[in-house]
């Protein structure tokens, strides 16, 4: 047996696992746009010898595949198997029920959205990708895999595509940072943008910082910067007061936004209140910048439903 019998995989050749999501079949998109930093804990695969060999700390792609009118063919996501595959049901949000009731086997994972894809143009232009099973076979088993190369390739790829910018300035050239007292060596295999921060003394730990414009932020594994106070959101945002949000929002909805801090039992920042018109929304600490934008969107389509029928009634 060698690396390039397709259909074949052993532990020994085994790089990554790659587990496929159609958008036509799970509205994968919308996942992305909308919550961004949740992670996929459990993926659908076929029960075949392929998911029996599924454990936990294997390396783990999510890719998607399509015709592009939806969203960027390509690897969207990067984790960990945490453990054997499970037998389960689908979940309510598929799109094609006929392929949920089909659905009855599932990949346990830790799986990170990148902060940009490693699109299918990327990889069929790129030859240490030539045998890759999925762009050969793109019909093939669920799970798909990688050879050791192949990972290795990718992670490279995966990893450039999940540098992110710079929310200020947009840079691209920002640092990934890395608090704590790491051992010697811990950082080995990282790209170069990835630094040793040392220990944090005093303030809110960040994990990025802009060498172009001085920001520093803390962004989750996926690259999407968070907001623990309303300060971090103002700054984030490019706003040096909260009228100036409020400015921002106005831009972004036509009508008029409150915001404003929730102070919690200890005197500190634990929270944000929107209002638009009548209605309000509190919105905890800390939360990235796409689930205020999202949070807003919501709030002002249920304004606009109130106001459509009080204008029918
Ligand atoms: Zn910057």
């Amino acid at each position: 047996m060698t690396d390039q019998t397709v259909g074949l995989v052993s532990a020994a050749s085994l790089g990554a696992w790659l587990l496929k999501a159609n958008p036509t079949i799970y509205p994968i998109a919308e996942w992305i746009q909308d919550r961004p930093d949740e992670p996929v804990t459990s993926w659908s695969v076929q029960r075949n010898y392929r998911s029996a060999m599924m454990e936990a700390g294997q390396p783990v792609y999510l890719w998607i595949s399509g015709d592009g009118r939806d969203i960027e063919p390509g690897v969207w996501g990067y984790g960990v198997v945490t453990g054997p595959c499970e037998v389960g049901t689908a979940d309510s949000r598929w799109l094609d029920r006929d392929a949920a009731s089909g659905a009855g086997y599932y990949a346990m994972t830790e799986i990170n959205f990148l902060a940009s894809p490693v699109s299918r143009s990327a990889l069929n232009s790129d030859p240490r990708f030539a045998d890759l099973e999925v762009l050969k076979v793109p019909a093939g088993s669920n799970p798909s895999f990688l050879t050791i190369d192949q990972a290795r390739a990718l992670r490279e790829l995966a990893q450039a595509a999940d540098r992110g910018t710079c929310p200020r300035c947009r840079n691209g050239e920002i640092l990934h940072v890395v608090f704590g007292m790491l051992p010697p060596g811990s950082l080995d295999g990282e790209p170069p943008w990835v630094t040793e921060g040392g220990c944090v003394i005093m303030g809110l730990p960040t994990n990025r910082h802009c060498p172009a414009c001085g920001l520093d932020w803390l962004a989750t594994s996926g690259g999407r910067p968070q907001a623990r106070t309303l300060h971090e959101l103002r700054t984030l945002l490019g706003c040096d007061s909260t009228a100036g949000l409020e400015d921002l929002l106005w831009d972004h909805c036509d009508v008029d936004v409150h915001v404003e801090d929730v102070p919690d039992d200890h005197d500190e920042v634990g929270a944000l209140s929107l209002r638009i018109g009548t209605r309000g929304v509190t919105l905890e600490f800390p939360f990235s910048v796409t689930e205020f934008i999202v949070t807003v969107d919501e709030l002002l389509a249920e304004v606009l439903d109130d106001w459509d029928e009080e204008l029918r009634g």
